[in-house]
């Protein structure tokens, strides 16, 4: 099956006459369960939920491995490091990876006795880099500054040397690219973006290739009650049938958006896997069928970029990305990336191409005062 007709029937029970084709939510705390719980299918609902089943189902289809959704991207980050690391153990991160990835290792995983290395994103993996590393975290592309890494040859080098690859794809989706057979061992996304598409919820999801490792983050799951709510997981398996659609959508406009500005001579850098001439679109022409809905782009300042945000009149200022409003906002302001003054992370929505330009246009002539 195609990408199209997948998302569209993913995790979806079998017909059955007068049954719903995506039943609702199973809001339930305790389910009836008497006597021996083994032989209740479900009992707790910080254990299990029919709602998760199907959601997991649609993700396991579509990521190519066993799937476990989360209360938000952190929570599924969370569950991958604490359950694969132990007091001794490194873990190697990409320097571009995700802010708060990159704080929660260098902070409470440090703190609890595991050496956290950043490496540079771009550029292979050395052996000598992993001898004795447990973990390799990658982010492809990388959020904000959308670099890619060539997970397939990383993956190889890092298991060569006995390390576990975890990859965050949450700019690209599994539309995207598919992180697990390109070899990696953990797949996960912060379902708020693309994934759900709407700008309504906070998930996230993890996938792996083997079973006991679904155990693992299972039990992570179950123990530290980073589960989510079933109305939010329903949304999400909902939102699931137009991602093909949204993608495609998100994926042309920015796509014209990064040649847009490009051309523009107030847009001093633009970044999109994408482009020709992007530094990362070897890679990612290679391991990417579809190049996400984010492009960054440089203004000359903070002042500039202000002045542009203020102007847009289509593009809500607003954090996060891949929702099917477009929106930007100024990375610099938050103080975490390595990111100049007039840095700006735009994510294209669904709107016509032509709005969207327009609205740009005319944003990008009253930058310079
Ligand atoms: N990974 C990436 C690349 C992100 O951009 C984010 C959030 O912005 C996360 C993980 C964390 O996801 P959440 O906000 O759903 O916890």
């Amino acid at each position: 099956m195609r990408d199209e007709t997948l998302v569209v029937r993913a995790g979806l029970p079998p017909p059955s006459q007068g049954g719903a084709f995506l039943p609702g939510p199973v809001f339930a705390g305790p389910f009836h369960a008497a006597g021996d719980p083994a032989t209740s299918p479900f009992t707790y609902g910080r254990f299990h939920n029919p709602t998760w089943s199907a959601y997991e189902a649609a993700l396991g289809e579509l990521e190519g491995g066993a799937a476990l959704v989360f209360a938000s991207g952190m929570a599924a980050t969370t569950a991958i490091l604490g359950s694969a690391l132990r007091p001794g153990d490194v873990v190697v991160l990409a320097a571009e990876s995700y802010y708060t990835t990159r704080v929660l290792a260098r902070g409470y995983f440090t703190e609890m006795g595991v050496e956290a290395r950043l490496l540079p994103t771009v550029g292979g993996l050395d052996p000598a880099q992993v001898e004795g590393v447990r973990l390799v975290w990658l982010e492809s592309p990388t959020n904000p500054g959308l670099d890619v890494c060539d997970i397939d040859a990383i993956a190889g080098v890092a298991h060569a040397a006995g390390a576990l690859v975890a990859v965050d794809n949450t700019t690209a989706t599994p539309l995207g690219q598919r992180p697990l057979a390109l070899g990696a061992d953990f797949v996960l996304a912060s379902d708020t973006k693309s994934i759900t598409g709407h700008g309504d919820l906070i998930l996230g999801h993890v996938a792996v290739r083997e079973t006991a490792w679904a155990d693992k983050l299972r039990t992570w799951r179950t123990q530290t009650g980073s589960v989510a709510g079933p109305f939010e997981v329903w949304l999400a398996h909902r939102s699931l049938a137009t991602l093909a659609l949204r993608l495609e959508r998100q994926c042309d406009n920015a796509q014209a958006i990064a040649q847009f500005l490009a051309s523009r001579s107030e847009v001093l850098g633009v970044r999109y896997p994408g482009l020709a001439g992007d530094p990362s679109h070897g890679v990612a022409r290679r391991q990417m069928r579809r190049y996400g809905p984010v492009v960054s782009f440089e203004l000359a300042g903070r002042a500039e970029a202000e002045r542009f945000l203020a102007a847009c009149t289509l593009v809500d200022e607003a954090t996060s990305f891949g929702a099917v409003h477009s929106t930007a906002e100024r990375r610099a302001r938050w103080g975490a990336d390595a990111v100049g003054e007039g840095f700006i992370r735009f994510s294209a929505g669904c709107e016509h191409i032509d709005d969207l330009r327009a609205d740009l246009a005319q944003a990008l002539d009253r930058v310079r005062v």
